[in-house]
């Protein structure tokens, strides 16, 4: 049976899709704060001067499971990347009401 998807996994759903520059993965060095629920979804987060789900080629290991964090960036004009294309991103004001429904969520981050 397909298991429902949480409210956060929802709140992805009104995050517009980025195509990032090929080969950057300046993101993935910064440590990610992350709900509890996305960590265990990842399969972990054990940070070490880069995120562990790095691949050897750049790429994001888990991208389907991805948290919001890494979503966002480049995805919102309050998040703007000048290396990551994103034909529609998210206002200020749906950016704000987006993350303030993301923090209710999520808890304390982690
Ligand atoms: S969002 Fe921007 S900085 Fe981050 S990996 Fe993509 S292109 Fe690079
Ligand atoms: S989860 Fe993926 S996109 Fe996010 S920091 Fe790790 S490798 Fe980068």
């Amino acid at each position: 049976m397909k298991q429902d998807k949480t409210p956060i996994q929802r709140l992805y759903e009104r995050i517009p899709k980025t195509r990032c520059k090929a080969g950057c993965f300046r993101c993935c060095i910064n440590y990610v704060q992350m709900a509890s629920e996305e960590k265990e979804r990842m399969g972990g987060y054990d940070w070490q001067e880069r995120c562990p789900h790095l691949t050897a080629d750049g790429k994001c290991g888990v991208y389907d499971a991805r948290p919001l964090t890494c979503r966002l960036y480049g995805a919102s004009e309050l998040l703007c990347c000048p290396d990551c294309e994103c034909k529609e991103p998210l206002g200020e004001d749906e950016t704000k009401k987006l993350l303030c429904e993301y923090f209710k969520e999520a808890g304390k981050l982690i």
